[in-house]
């Protein structure tokens, strides 16, 4: 079988099966052979590891994964697919493709696979759940060493993004708390079939092998990120103490800042991680 990462052989094979891309399940077939060598590059995979792959699609990524690792898992929602794959892996032996919805699988059986050892997550993901899959990959608990994935260009700058950037959020907050996020390539919509209509990237996640900050309350911590980053342009003392989830008035958090030594004025953009574990720490009291 030849490489399918082009796009002579990504339209034979979906003639051959008489298929057309999904827009449902988010499918945009990669055909860049550049892009596709430059993703499991960047994960660094190794004979020595066992690669989750999300959406293997009709598997072009997928051979590039199974040549370079020692065992890959793929999980595919969509059934259509299930025999296109089968016949574009044929030669692949390390290969297990599962039929399921990725939200629906148990990670921690994907892991008890490579007898414990933690994995690798490697995809071209759908778009429409990029968020949703990547905190469940972090909240799982699940032993994952690394996420690599091509995700929307905005997407991958708001992981990525610091304090006082504007692309700085809560995505960037909550990506940060597990990992070291870094993007590694951009990439256009003409390395896909069919092309989507925004710019994509890869950006590579490793996990932190305990979360970056300490915290009395994580779900507390989260609560508060969502709320100064709600209304972007309120004052931190208006949002929060605007959400009576989080059980604060304005003074209580005024003084909280006051305390750490940050503008009562301040809005949520300017700040860390670090100190918003902090904020978290004084206003549960
Ligand atoms: N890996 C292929 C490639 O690079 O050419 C396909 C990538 S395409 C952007 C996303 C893939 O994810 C599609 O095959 C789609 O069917 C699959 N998918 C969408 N939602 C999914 C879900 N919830 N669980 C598992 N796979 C899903």
């Amino acid at each position: 079988m030849a490489y399918l990462g082009n796009a002579a052989r990504t339209k034979e094979v979906l003639a051959k099966y008489n298929m057309s891309a999904k827009k449902k399940f988010g499918q945009n077939f990669l055909i860049d052979s550049h892009v596709l060598e430059g993703i499991v590059e960047a994960a660094g995979v190794t004979e020595n590891d066992c690669v989750l792959e999300i959406g293997p699609g009709i598997g072009s990524l997928t051979q590039y994964l199974c040549e370079a690792a020692g065992k890959v898992m793929a999980v595919e929602i969509d059934k259509t697919l299930i025999p296109v794959l089968a016949d574009t892996l044929s030669e692949y032996r390390n290969v297990t493709v599962i039929n399921e919805d990725i939200l629906k699988v148990d990670l921690d059986t994907i892991v008890a696979e490579n007898g414990g050892k933690p994995i690798k997550v490697v995809a071209n993901l759908p778009y429409y759940i990029t968020t949703p899959i990547i905190m469940k990959l972090f909240e799982s608990g699940a032993k994952i060493e690394s996420i690599t994935v091509m995700v929307q260009k905005e997407v991958a700058d708001r992981m990525a993004a610091g304090p006082g950037n504007k692309d700085y959020g809560s995505l960037s907050l909550a990506v940060g708390y597990y990992a070291e996020a870094n993007t590694v390539m951009d990439v256009p919509p003409s390395s896909f079939i069919p092309q989507p209509g925004v710019g994509s990237a890869v950006v590579n996640l490793v996990r932190y092998t305990e979360p970056r900050v300490t915290v009395k309350d994580e779900k507390y911590l989260f609560e508060i990120v969502r709320t100064s980053f709600n209304q972007r342009r309120k004052t931190l003392s208006n949002s929060l103490s605007n959400n009576p989830s989080l059980g604060v008035s304005r003074d209580q958090v005024q003084e909280a800042l006051v305390k750490m030594g940050v503008d009562e004025k301040a809005r949520g953009e300017i700040l860390t991680l670090e100190q918003f574990a902090e904020l978290s720490d004084i206003l549960q009291r």
